[in-house]
């Protein structure tokens, strides 16, 4: 088990990928889990204020899917909308929400219990698989983040300012951090990487010879 946690736009989902795809590992990434949710929610028009046992009536009447990049909710593929940044906003404000932590962690942990998986997020490696063999915490300038969220927004024909995405990215930075149940921040035993000045290339290149050298010494 890898675990890659760490802030919106550090490059997580990118990086997770190629090296899952580099180990031959399965690839997880529990935002889309969650960013799922939000779009169930919002299809029945309820949110972060809407009670624990709706809540939990709307967990146990979906099912996700998580395909390699594709996302699937009751069937049906959703991978452009998760991507939405109201999307991305709502399953913020979802994750505070212990019912919502409680119900993913159970598929979280299920998906990865058998090894050989790369998995993402804010709590993988202090909350959902803390014993996990590796752990990185990849992180990168908050200006650096928004700049890449918004090239990214900007290629989709997304009509929003790059000041407004810095200031979303910022708020749901916050919230992340403070919500009590499995807030982000990093475990102690993560290796840290800042990935301001690296490509995607440059960041899985670090993650491996960590890898290696960790698994050297742990041969020796
Ligand atoms: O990673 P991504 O930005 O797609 O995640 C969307 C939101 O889901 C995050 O802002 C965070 O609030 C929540 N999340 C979480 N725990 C995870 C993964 C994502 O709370 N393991």
């Amino acid at each position: 088990m890898v675990a890659i946690d760490g802030p919106v736009g550090a490059g997580k989902s990118t990086a997770a990928r190629e090296l899952a795809r580099a180990l031959g590992f399965d690839y997880l990434n529990t935002g889309a889990m969650y960013r799922a949710v939000a779009v169930a929610a919002r299809y029945i028009g309820i949110d972060d204020c809407t009670a624990d046992s709706r809540l939990q009536q709307l967990l146990d009447s979906i099912t996700i899917t998580c395909a390699g990049e594709c996302v699937l909710l009751n069937g049906k593929d959703i991978t452009g909308e998760i991507s939405e940044p109201d999307i991305g906003d709502l399953a913020s404000r979802l994750s505070a929400r212990p019912v919502v932590r409680e119900n993913l962690r159970k598929l979280q942990r299920a998906a990865g219990e058998g090894g050989g998986v790369v998995m993402e997020g804010r709590d993988i490696g202090t909350a959902i698989f803390p014993d996990a063999e590796f752990k990185f915490f990849l992180t990168a300038d908050v200006r650096v983040r928004a700049a890449r969220r918004f090239a990214e927004l900007a290629a989709r024909g997304a009509r929003i300012k790059e000041a407004e995405v810095l200031a979303q990215l910022r708020e749901r930075d916050e919230r992340d951090q403070q919500r009590e149940l499995a807030p982000l921040r990093q475990a102690s035993d993560a290796i840290v990487i800042d990935s301001t000045e690296l490509d995607v290339e440059q960041v899985v290149r670090a993650m491996l010879a960590r890898l290696e050298h960790k698994r050297g010494t742990q041969a020796n």
